[in-house]
């Protein structure tokens, strides 16, 4: 390296020669920051998203390159979010092609001592016959002093964060037509 190199590659050199007296600026950039770019910037196209994981509904930017997911990040266009992720939001892509993702129904039937993997068909039907005969067996038409009841109350529903209103209006309409009236919701907002 020759001695005006060798000069130039101490910071305080180029913070008094470019007038960068604090350090915060060109002065302390190196060949490699200058060269950086943002992984973004080799994206084919970009796709526009919502966040999957809660209520808030905070807008993403997919950004895809020869039809793989290389990153997701927030939207500033969304007026509710403004190009914000919260961490778990920030953490899409890892849901969408993390090695733990599950992409089967888990099964632990009564007793067993390990998961086993069903179909999603199979699972739904093991679902609705469970309702099925669960509201069967224990359908109440009154209540024990004679009032209309038309109701089971050993079934109850939990709903998840990621449920929107759209969702859980469904859900209430399918719980409240078959009698269901213990429904509760995790909601985040
Ligand atoms: S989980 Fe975070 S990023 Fe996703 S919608 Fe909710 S607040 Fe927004």
């Amino acid at each position: 390296m020759g001695f005006s190199k060798l000069l130039e590659s101490w910071p305080v050199v180029r913070q008094l020669r470019e007038g960068d007296a604090l350090g915060l600026g060109r002065a302390v950039r190196s060949e490699k920051s200058r060269t950086l770019k943002p992984r973004i910037a080799d994206a084919d196209h970009v796709g526009h998203s919502i966040c999957p994981f809660c209520a808030v509904g905070c807008a993403q930017l997919v950004y895809v390159k020869d039809g793989e997911v290389i990153q997701v990040e927030g939207d500033p266009a969304s007026p509710i979010s403004r190009g914000r992720l919260c961490p778990k939001g920030a953490a899409t892509k890892n849901m969408h092609d993390g090695p733990l993702r599950e992409y089967k129904v888990k099964y632990r039937r009564p007793y067993g001592t390990s998961w086993e993997e069903l179909s999603l068909d199979d699972a739904m039907e093991m679902i609705v016959d469970r309702i099925v005969a669960t509201r069967d067996e224990t359908w109440e038409e009154e209540t024990p002093d004679g009032n209309p009841a038309k109701r089971t109350m050993a079934i109850a529903n939990l709903g998840g964060a990621t449920l929107d209103n759209e969702e859980n209006y469904l859900m209430k309409k399918l719980l409240t037509a078959i009698g269901v009236v213990q429904v509760e919701n995790q909601a985040r907002i």
